[in-house]
């Protein structure tokens, strides 16, 4: 009898986590006032982290640390990124609704979710089999209806080419030719640069067909961009 009591209470705490609820509603809000302390400005993107669970993307085992400002471990070696990271890539991409935008590095697909948000119509691409199925099923879970790719992200994705945006959530030693062939004129790519000892955060608009302006916005710490996919 006392174990069935103590099995209900522990099923009844894994499914308050698959939940969303005042309390997590709650922690965001405070996970939203670091990151504008940090200075993020762009409120729309504050409003969009403020409505995506970021414990329903987390393992199991990290799910208490969800709204803490940090990375954090997922499967096949990867991570979801820090919150200030996703805030501060999506408002280098100065997203809006509609736009077209390509994502590599689908990974837990928090940020997808994000862009999501934000009212763009969102490509993404994984190169880890596990995580692509994972993302999908965590985001389908959520009603979230990204177009989702199995495939390497260098190649970028020219069947559905041009994109207006371009974010790379893995650092490349620099920006692939094959993504910036993909980004429509008066596009914007995002992406950090560098290896494994640092990277700078990289923006790139697509002034005209041939003209790319580029800019550098501070250090970061992401995993690789790899070639080819993973089985
Ligand atoms: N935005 C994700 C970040 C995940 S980490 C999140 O917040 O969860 C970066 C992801 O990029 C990893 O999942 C990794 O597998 C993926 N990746 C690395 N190289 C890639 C490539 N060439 N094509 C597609 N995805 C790639």
């Amino acid at each position: 009898m006392t174990r069935n009591v103590q099995e209900y209470q522990l099923y009844l705490t894994v499914d308050m986590e698959k939940t969303d609820n005042y309390r997590h509603k709650g922690l965001r809000k405070k996970l939203i006032e670091t990151i504008r302390s940090k200075g993020i400005r762009d409120e729309a993107v504050m409003e969009a982290l403020g409505k995506v669970p970021r414990h329903l993307f987390m393992d199991s085992g990290f799910i208490n640390f969800s709204y803490t400002d940090k990375a954090f471990p997922i499967a096949a070696g990867q991570t979801i990124s820090q919150p200030y990271t996703v805030a501060f890539q999506t408002e280098l991409l100065e997203v809006r609704p509609h736009l077209k935008v390509l994502e590599v590095g689908t990974g837990s697909g928090y940020q997808t979710a994000v862009l999501l948000e934000l009212g763009a119509r969102v490509y993404t691409i994984e190169r880890q089999r596990q995580l692509f199925l994972d993302a999908q099923k965590t985001l389908g879970h959520l009603n979230y209806k990204p177009l989702f790719f199995y495939g390497d992200g260098y190649e970028g994705l020219p069947a559905y080419a041009p994109f207006d945006r371009i974010l790379v959530t893995a650092a490349a030693p620099e920006v692939p030719r094959s993504l910036l062939d993909q980004l429509s004129e008066g596009g914007i790519l995002v992406l950090p640069e560098g290896d494994r000892f640092g990277q700078k955060m990289i923006r790139v608009v697509r002034e005209t067909a041939d003209h790319f302006e580029r800019s550098e916005h501070g250090y970061f710490s992401f995993v690789p961009l790899l070639r080819g996919k993973n089985k």
